[in-house]
């Protein structure tokens, strides 16, 4: 407390009046151009390393930037996640949907260890339930990520040379996608990346979306951050794979992105 009160003292004299400015032209102007989906870590500080601004994007945060299939809606049960979905694109009318993953993910890493006790037969089931039942985080990530863990799986059975197949806008608008093809990354990066394109079909899950995503409307886009080299990757389903961001590919990433969305 001590660091953020100090931190408000010095935004109250360097920040603020410029921010008020802003809050106002936003006011008289609203104009978010994304809903950005993105994990709780404390690194993973999504405005700064995109450099946007006050009135830009949404942002919804959780453990393992996951966004849970309608299917979990149904009991009215799950609503945060397509709350904000409803908020952004349906009342706002934004047409960009990003998720974004990032490597050394915690909540990754536990799901990644859950795998060995979610799908062995010596756990047993009541193991499985009292497991949830003292672990919101175990239960979150293992209601609502364990269809990353089975792509992860379908990996792992082909020694990660395989390409995996995911849904993206639409059930006609499947993508293919080699996940780390160049193997520079752990198996819980791997599978921090399958989890992040998994998210694609969970959001396009939604009935309230459907007519956008089949108009074209609503376009979802997968980026990941490598913490510790600080570069950022785009799904691109040209080349399909994660390619960096940077001065040699970003005139060819914004092409396809004006060629695949328009
Ligand atoms: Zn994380």
């Amino acid at each position: 407390m001590d660091k953020l009160l100090k931190g408000i003292m010095k935004y109250r004299c360097t920040v603020k009046e410029q921010m008020v400015k802003q809050f106002l032209d936003v006011r008289d102007n609203p104009t978010p151009k994304a809903v950005f989906f993105t994990c709780i870590d404390s690194r993973m500080i999504p405005t700064r390393f995109t450099q946007t601004n006050v009135g830009d994007m949404f942002i919804v945060r959780n453990a393992g930037n996951v966004i849970p299939h309608s299917q979990h809606f149904m009991d009215e049960l799950t609503t945060n996640e397509p709350a904000a979905l409803e908020l952004g694109c349906v009342v706002n009318d934004i047409r960009h949907i990003i998720v974004c993953g990032h490597s050394d993910c915690k909540a990754i890493n536990l799901l990644y260890q859950l795998q060995d006790q979610e799908f062995s037969s010596q756990t047993s089931y009541e193991e499985l339930r009292d497991n949830r039942r003292i672990s919101p985080l175990r239960a979150w990530l293992s209601t609502h990520a364990l269809s990353s863990l089975e792509k992860f799986q379908q990996l792992e059975i082909t020694d990660y040379s395989k390409p995996l197949i995911f849904q993206a806008e639409t059930p006609l608008r499947k993508f293919v996608a080699y996940i780390d093809p160049e193997n520079k990354f752990t198996n819980e990066d791997k599978l921090s990346q399958i989890n992040t394109l998994q998210q694609l079909q969970n959001i396009a899950s939604y009935g309230f979306l459907k007519k956008r995503l089949e108009k074209h409307e609503l376009h979802i886009h997968a980026l990941w951050f490598d913490i510790y080299t600080g570069d950022i990757y785009l799904f691109s389903r040209g080349a399909k794979k994660f390619v960096l961001i940077d001065e040699d590919n970003v005139m060819k990433l914004l092409q396809e992105i004006e060629k695949y969305y328009s």
